[in-house]
């Protein structure tokens, strides 16, 4: 069977883009009519396929859609966030994006919803179960699957596995019966950081714990990630401690050194440095955590795991000790070209604010709504790109600076971004009065510092 529908805008995948892009929309242009397509049987994207102890990495507070909030302004009183803004979980996340979608999405009669349905291209998308077809003729098409997360009980580790080797995505933790001699987590990522904190949550000795990274990252620190008024001290001064570090380092490498001291990163093992970055968050509780585990296996990328051996690439090997071997191998952030987001009347939301894709999503549906011409709506949403290696920290700070500046010269827009939940900071930073004069020295300090530090960006992008 197949079905021809017409739409102002045929959405591609209701993810939290998806989602933050539509719920934007659904308020900036009033008439806009919207089909929304995806695969899985209910919105949400990646954390349908999460691990069942998996938590936001920032907090709630600035994470769903604009119009509705994730957290209630809610603190964690236990636990190894304590004092922190809450981080919701994935089953939490789930229920509220299903709320926002019937709640809001649906009962404005502005929006259809295919759930279970595979995008083919070309305006057309089939049913997963019946296969009927459907043909949208839209005025833009929005891709909101460009981001492509990964995770890992949908991710093919790219290393072989012996059949006898007792291996299982992280996933699958809660459902061991049979206890291990001990566990082997493979993937140094925030993955692995999470499955190393659940076992010892869960009274694992960190002796029964091995930890096979083949590569340190660099950290951010949670403390600095919290939009609240008590943290102003702490975010915002963060800010400033930034610049000032970029724009006095002689070296990248100086810079690196410059950030971890002012506080700004914060490593695992003091004696090994970080060779690559991907925005990974942590309270210090956390790493506190992580650090009573002692063995550590830096050998490379794993090639092979047998019965009794696990192989790395550049031919070392380790024994597997009889442990369950998890895999956290899956990296949420995948090599994807940057494209225009507005192209003709394909628009596709990328990152265009550093760590924050839903913010971006929501203030590209503002553009889409409010500004006239592509070369001014692509004029605002310079992409940022993702964090990847230490050079791309360099390239997305870059380009984030760059973008905040332009957008600080946008009357309407820096007004709309003032009034959005999303957008936890420019609140804070708008509400300071001049007889807070801690405050005031702060945002001095990163006005001084902000020109200094991105030309020096420009200089090691050179
Ligand atoms: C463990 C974890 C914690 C995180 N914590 C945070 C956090 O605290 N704060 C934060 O801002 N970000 C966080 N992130 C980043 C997170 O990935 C993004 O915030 C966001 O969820 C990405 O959403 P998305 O819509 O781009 O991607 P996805 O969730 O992957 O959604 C894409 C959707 O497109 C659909 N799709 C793809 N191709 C097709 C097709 N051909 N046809 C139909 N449908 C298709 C998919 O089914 C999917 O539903 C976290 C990520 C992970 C993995």
């Amino acid at each position: 069977m197949s079905e021809h529908i017409k739409t102002d805008y045929l959405v591609i995948g209701s993810g939290a883009v998806g989602m933050a892009f539509v719920d934007t929309l659904l308020d900036e242009i009033p008439d806009a009519d919207i089909v929304m397509v995806d695969r899985f049987a209910k919105p949400g994207g990646h954390w349908n396929s999460a691990y069942p102890f998996v938590t936001l990495h920032q907090p709630s507070a600035f994470y769903g859609v604009n119009s509705r909030e994730l957290s209630q302004g809610l603190r964690d009183e236990t636990g190894l966030n304590k004092g922190f803004g809450d981080l919701a979980t994935g089953a939490e996340i789930l229920a509220y994006f299903e709320s926002v979608l019937r709640q809001k999405f649906l009962t404005s009669g502005r929006v259809r919803f295919y759930p279970l349905s595979n995008y083919l291209g070309d305006g057309v998308f089939e049913h997963r179960l019946s296969g009927n077809k459907t043909t949208a003729t839209a005025k833009k098409i929005v891709d909101c699957t460009h981001l492509n997360t990964s995770v890992p009980s949908t991710h093919k580790p790219n290393f072989t596995i012996a059949d006898d080797v007792r291996f299982m995505p992280l996933n699958d933790l809660p459902d061991i019966t049979n206890a291990p001699k001990g566990y082997t987590i493979v993937g140094g990522g925030k993955t692995g950081i999470d499955a190393i904190l659940w076992l010892l949550e869960n009274n694992i000795s960190p002796k029964s714990i091995r930890w096979i990274k083949s590569r340190d990252a660099w950290l951010i620190n949670r403390k600095h990630t919290q939009p609240f008024e008590d943290f102003f001290e702490d975010s915002i001064g963060n800010q400033a401690n930034m610049f000032e570090a970029i724009a006095a380092a002689t070296s990248k490498a100086d810079m690196f050194d410059r950030l971890e001291a002012c506080g700004y990163f914060l490593r695992l093992d003091p004696t090994v440095r970080p060779t690559m970055f991907h925005g990974a968050t942590i309270s210090e509780a956390e790493l506190t955590e992580l650090r009573r585990v002692k063995d550590v296996v830096r050998k490379g990328r794993v090639a092979s795991i047998d019965s009794d051996v696990i192989t790395f690439v550049n031919g070392r090997t380790e024994p597997t000790l009889g442990h369950v071997i998890v895999d956290c191998s899956a990296s949420a952030i995948k090599d994807n070209v940057i494209k225009p987001v507005f192209d003709g009347n394909v628009i596709t939301p990328q990152t265009v604010r550093s760590y924050q894709p839903v913010f971006s999503a929501s203030m590209i549906a503002w553009v889409e709504a409010n500004v006239e011409g592509e070369a001014s709506k692509n004029g605002l949403t310079g992409v940022v790109p993702l964090p990847d290696d230490l050079d791309a920290f360099v390239r997305m700070t870059a380009a984030n600076m760059m973008n905040q500046a332009l957008w600080g010269q946008n009357k309407p827009l820096r007004t709309w971004m003032r009034a959005q939940r999303l957008d936890g900071f420019s609140k804070l930073v708008s509400g300071v009065k001049p007889e807070e004069t801690a405050k005031v020295d702060i945002l001095n300090r990163m006005k001084t510092s902000a020109m200094p530090a991105m030309m020096k960006l420009q200089s090691f992008l050179n």
